[in-house]
C-alpha cells in the first residue's frame, strides 16, 4: 500500500459539511489539499436542510431532495428549500481531488496537523473545520425530536413531498415548539418537534413528548417510524477569526446563524470565495493566504451582519412564549427579498437590518410593544451595524 505524502499546500481538519466544501474548492482552484478527519468517507447522519439558491457550490453528484412546496407559519414560501442527499454528497465528495486521510488531530497550528498515530503533516495553510468548540455553562441551544416515517405513514399530519417549516402548537402553553416536515431520500418523511432556541435547550425528552402527542393527535401511529433524529446543538458561539495560526471555518469559525441554527448553506456558499482568496494569495506566502481566507470567512460585513442576526436571537429569548409564533408569522408576511436578506445575507448587514426593522415595524402593537421591551426597539433607529 502506498502511503500519502504528508505535505500539502492546504490542510482541511474535519470532514463535515463545511471541511468538505472548503477542501473541495481548494482543489477545484488547483490547489494540492489533504482533507483529515477520524472517518473522512463516512455520509453524514444528520438531516440537513438549506436554501435551495445555496446549494450550487456543490460538487457534481451531490444530490438534494427538493420538496414541492414550502410551508412556514401557515403560510406558503417563495423560497426554494432542500434537504441533502447525504449518501450521494459523500459519494460526491469522495470523486473529488481532495486527498482524504483518516486520522484524528491533536495538534492544529498554522502551518502542521499533528495527528493521534504521530503523523505529522505539513502544510501553507490550515482550516480548522473541527465543529463546535466545547464552552462551560448554560448555552442558547437548538433542541429537537424528530422521527422518520415510510411517506404514506405521515401522510396524516403532513402532504407528502412538501416540506414544512415551522408550523407551531399554538394552543398550548409554556415554551413554544414548532413542527419542522421535510421529505428525505427514499420516499421518507421526517417529522421533528423543535425548539428553535433557548438557554439551556429544552429537554429531548419533552420534546419526544410533544410530538408523540402531535402525532397521536393527527392520526400518525408512532409505531411506524423506521428511526429518529435527537438535535442538540449550541448556537451562541461568537465569530472566531483564528486558532493556533489556523483560520477556523464552518461552526469552528462561529459561522452559524444565531437565529436559525443554519451553517451548511453558508459554508457552502463561503467555500468558493474562500478557496479562490486562498489560491490567489498563496503565491505570496502563508501570512497572505492566511489574512485573505481569514477576511473570506469574517469579513467586516459578516461580522456587522452577525451581530445584527445576534441581537434578533435575543429578542425572540425575551419574548413572552406564547407572541413568538405571532413574531414569525410577522417575519414570513415580509417581501421574499427581506426575508431572503435576513435569512441569508451573511455579508449584508444593511440587508439584515431592514428585514429586521420591516418586521418591527409590520408587528401588531401588542407584539411590537414586547419587541420593543425585548431590546428590539431601537432597531428603527437604524443602529451603528446597519451603517454603510
Ligand atoms: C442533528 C443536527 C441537525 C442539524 N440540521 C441542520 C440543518 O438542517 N441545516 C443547517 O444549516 N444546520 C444544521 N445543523 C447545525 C450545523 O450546521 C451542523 O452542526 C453542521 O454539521 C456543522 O458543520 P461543520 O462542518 O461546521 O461541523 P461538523 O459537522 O460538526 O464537522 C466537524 C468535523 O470535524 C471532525 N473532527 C472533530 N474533531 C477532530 C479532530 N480532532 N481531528 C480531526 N477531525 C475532527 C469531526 O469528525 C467532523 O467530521 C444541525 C446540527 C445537528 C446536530
Amino acid at each position: 500500500m502506498t502511503r500519502m505524502r504528508d505535505e500539502a499546500d492546504v490542510v482541511v481538519v474535519g470532514s463535515g459539511p463545511a471541511g468538505w466544501a472548503a477542501a473541495d474548492h481548494c482543489a477545484r482552484n488547483g490547489l494540492d489539499t489533504i482533507l483529515v478527519a477520524p472517518d473522512p468517507a463516512r455520509a453524514w447522519t444528520p438531516t440537513y436542510g438549506l436554501w435551495t439558491a445555496q446549494a450550487s457550490p456543490l460538487p457534481p453528484g451531490a444530490a438534494l431532495v427538493e420538496p414541492t412546496a414550502l410551508r412556514a407559519s401557515g403560510r406558503l414560501l417563495d423560497r426554494g428549500y432542500a434537504v441533502l442527499d447525504n449518501a450521494a454528497a459523500a459519494a460526491a465528495y469522495a470523486a473529488t481531488p481532495v486527498r482524504a486521510m483518516a486520522g484524528r488531530a491533536v495538534a492544529v497550528g498554522g502551518t502542521a496537523v499533528a495527528l493521534r498515530t504521530g503523523r505529522l503533516l505539513r502544510c501553507r495553510l490550515v482550516l480548522d473545520a473541527r465543529g463546535p468548540l466545547r464552552h462551560p455553562g448554560d448555552r442558547i441551544e437548538q433542541t429537537a425530536y424528530g422521527m422518520v416515517f415510510p411517506q404514506e405513514a405521515a401522510a396524516p399530519l403532513h402532504r407528502p413531498g412538501e416540506a414544512v417549516f415551522m408550523r407551531w402548537d399554538r394552543r398550548r402553553s409554556g415554551w413554544p415548539t414548532f413542527l419542522y416536515a421535510v421529505p428525505l431520500p427514499g420516499g421518507r418523511t421526517l417529522l421533528e418537534e423543535t425548539s428553535l432556541a433557548r438557554r439551556p435547550g429544552l429537554p429531548l425528552p419533552e420534546l419526544k413528548r410533544r410530538l408523540t402527542a402531535r402525532l397521536e393527535t393527527a392520526g400518525v401511529d408512532p409505531g411506524d417510524r423506521l428511526g429518529a433524529e435527537l438535535v442538540r446543538f449550541a448556537m451562541d458561539a461568537p465569530p472566531v477569526e483564528e486558532r493556533d495560526g489556523a483560520v477556523p471555518f464552518g461552526v469552528a469559525a462561529g459561522m452559524m446563524h444565531p437565529a436559525t441554527g443554519y451553517s451548511v448553506g453558508e459554508a457552502l456558499e463561503t467555500a468558493p470565495l474562500l478557496a479562490a482568496a486562498v489560491a490567489e494569495a498563496l503565491p505570496r506566502g502563508t501570512r497572505a493566504a492566511r489574512e485573505a481566507a481569514r477576511t473570506q470567512v469574517w469579513s467586516a460585513e459578516a461580522r456587522r451582519a452577525h451581530r445584527l442576526r445576534a441581537w434578533g436571537q435575543r429578542t425572540l429569548l425575551r419574548l413572552p412564549p406564547p407572541l413568538v409564533p405571532e413574531f414569525f408569522d410577522a417575519f414570513f408576511a415580509l417581501p421574499e427579498h427581506r426575508q431572503d436578506a435576513f435569512l441569508r445575507g451573511r455579508g449584508d448587514p444593511q440587508g439584515t437590518w431592514k428585514a429586521m426593522a420591516a418586521v418591527f415595524g409590520s408587528a401588531p402593537p401588542r407584539l411590537r410593544r414586547a419587541m420593543a421591551a425585548a431590546g428590539l426597539g431601537a432597531v428603527a433607529a437604524r443602529p451603528r451595524e446597519a451603517r454603510t
